[in-house]
């Protein structure tokens, strides 16, 4: 397996206009505007354009069944409580919704964010969606466990959507409980304010509460299930729509072909403005490259410019998980967001030991289709399949389709050369270098977080002797013999050469490339120990393991065990390898 990404079909290059949700995306920091005034629970501002403006089902049962011609069931929280506690919560999420973070303080926090206790003026529902499940068509699938307690409207306006995951049943929970454990909620919160904090696109999550239930699971679906304790989280996004969400109504046809038009709608008013705003002066036709026949209009039609976005965001996401190492052990079409948010998190993780065919997820180890090289490729087929749903329901041609694909890739690779670019700390990008470099890594098993940012202390002084050159990387080239040293001694000269000839000092190359290397990444083993001493009722180490990752690119003195290589016991099932059991 190539360690590289292969290059993506040939493509003209036009640039949309700059994105401007991108900034709050990509880091969803908190403010602290000292003008915004500080809300109660009670005091936040609802705004229910989802259940107003789509179509609903009629039926307000949790009876496990199809649930045609419809978006979402109107469905209350209905997971059993006993004592429930306020395991970690996030001040920053807190910040965006101007939720004043004393009301964590509040004896009712648990009972209000596990469901237990009402929202005043939340309106619940479940979301209706379909997907393709490790390539195949599943049909109906849906929030079978999360329950969007409504939208908030904060102080700009923004739309945030609230939802509890392990809420209780609802029509889309086929035969299963609606619930969650706390060890998947633990890493769902954890994981989700990281990636927030790498700069990566994500759902957020604002609590979690231990419900005090117990909640049956087999892990290693082996036929031995054991009682964990269960768990609710409080997801917040803009929008957990998902390319699932429009599939579902492009497959059942018919009728339910007009619903995908009114959600595209819907999704475009709401989540991409400045699509719906767009005219002709902002020059987005292009030629295809094909003849004057095939020139594309993306100003004509909303529908296509708004499925480019999708794919450009899509892109940009996955180019940025390679930069981190981080794998989506369930790249299903139902776990892709509409808005390019890293979503669901299930089995996943950050690579290690640099390896390629690295998955997460023990369900997927004979086809490796969701491993580390294969999601950009994964990221693609899925845009595809989102595409093909805008083009059953007529509102995209064969042509914008195409485009919209050739921009995935292209996008993809600019991104990707530019994220791996940074990391080097080169000017400009440069193939067989980065090349040789993965390849190196591949060969041994170097770990991917802690590499690149020793790499930053190499010098581009001359004077190093050969045989001195690998001494800033001696703590990641560990157990090599000669001819890997030679392999890498090799290497580590060409790339003095490369940044002596940059024109960037050693300094600023340093204080560049820790900007965008993590010193701190959430490993698996990381989150075991947290979810290991959370099981014992210790809530410590998940909190002061999210104070960690809040600050991953920051030296953190007195925190380096947290960036420490995994020890042996991380290899086994259940750490380094999860099962979609959660
Ligand atoms: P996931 O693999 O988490 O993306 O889930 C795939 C589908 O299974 C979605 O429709 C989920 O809502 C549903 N699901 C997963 N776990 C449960 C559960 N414990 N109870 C009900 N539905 C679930
Ligand atoms: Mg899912």
């Amino acid at each position: 397996m190539s360690t590289e990404p292969s290059p993506p079909p040939s493509a003209t290059a036009i640039n949309l206009p700059a994105d401007p949700l991108t900034g709050e995306l990509n880091r969803q920091n908190s403010n602290n505007n000292p003008e915004v005034k500080k809300l109660k629970i009670e005091d936040l501002n609802w705004d229910h354009s989802f259940v107003r403006e789509l179509p609903g089902d009629p039926l307000n049962d949790i009876v496990s069944r199809e649930v045609l011609h419809a978006c979402y069931s109107r469905v209350s929280p209905s997971a059993e409580v006993d004592n429930p506690q306020l395991v970690v919560w996030s001040e920053s999420v807190a910040d965006i919704l101007d939720l004043d973070p004393k009301e964590f303080e509040r004896s009712d926090f648990p009972h209000l964010f596990s469901g237990a206790s009402p929202l005043k003026g939340g309106l619940s529902y479940a979301q209706c969606y379909g997907g393709h499940q490790f390539g195949v068509w599943a049909g109906q699938l849906g929030d079978g466990r999360a329950i969007t307690l409504g939208e908030l409207l904060n102080s700009k306006n923004q739309r945030w959507e609230i939802q509890l995951k392990g809420a209780g049943k609802t029509p889309y929970s086929r035969f299963a409980d609606g619930l969650a454990v706390l060890r998947s909620s633990i890493r769902e919160f954890l994981c989700s304010e990281a990636m927030n904090s790498l700069g990566i696109p994500s759902t957020r999550a604002l609590s979690l509460v231990m419900t005090g239930k117990l909640v049956s699971r087999d892990m290693f679906y082996d036929g031995n299930p054991k009682d964990e304790p269960g768990a609710i989280v409080c997801r917040v996004a803009q929008s957990f729509l998902r390319f699932g969400s429009f599939q579902i109504h492009a497959k059942r046809g018919k009728e339910d072909l007009a619903i995908v038009r009114t959600l595209a709608d819907y999704t475009i008013k709401h989540h991409f403005p400045h699509i719906e705003s767009m005219s002709k002066s902002d020059g987005l036709s292009f030629s295809t490259g094909e003849g004057s026949s095939d020139v594309v209009d993306l100003t004509s039609n909303k529908y296509a410019a708004w499925l480019v976005e999708v794919a450009e965001r899509t892109a940009s996401l996955i180019a940025r998980w390679q930069g981190v190492g981080f794998t989506h052990g369930v790249l299903n079409t139902d776990n892709m967001s509409i808005l390019g948010l890293t979503i669901d998190y299930g089995p996943f993780g950050f690579l290690d030991a640099f390896d390629p065919s690295f998955t997460p997820n023990t369900t997927d180890i004979p086809g490796r289709r969701y491993c580390f090289a294969e999601q950009p490729d994964i990221g693609s087929w899925n845009i595809g399949q989102f595409a093909l749903a805008l083009s059953t329901a007529q509102l995209i041609s064969k042509q914008e389709l195409n485009y919209a694909m050739e921009r995935y890739g292209s996008k993809f690779m600019d991104e990707y050369q530019a994220i791996m670019t940074k990391k080097v700390g080169l000017p400009k990008y440069n193939k067989e270098l980065i090349g040789e470099l993965l390849n190196n890594m591949a060969v041994d098993k170097v770990d991917y977080t802690n590499f690149f940012r020793l790499l930053s202390s190499v010098r581009a002084d001359s004077n190093v002797p050969d045989e001195k050159l690998l001494v800033p990387l001696k703590a990641s080239l560990l157990d090599i013999g000669k001819s890997r040293k030679d392999a890498w001694t090799s290497w580590v000269k060409r790339y003095r050469d490369e940044i002596s000839t940059s024109g960037i000092s050693d300094e600023e190359r340093k204080a560049s490339m820790n900007s965008v290397n993590p010193k701190y990444i959430l490993r698996n083993y990381l989150c075991q120990s947290a979810i290991d001493m959370a099981e014992q009722g210790d809530f410590e180490e998940v909190r002061r393991l999210l104070k960690v990752m809040e600050r991953p690119f920051d030296e953190q003195p007195g925190m380096e065990r947290y960036a420490r290589l995994p020890p042996a016991w991380a290899y086994r099932p259940g750490v380094c390898m999860l099962s979609c059991s959660s």
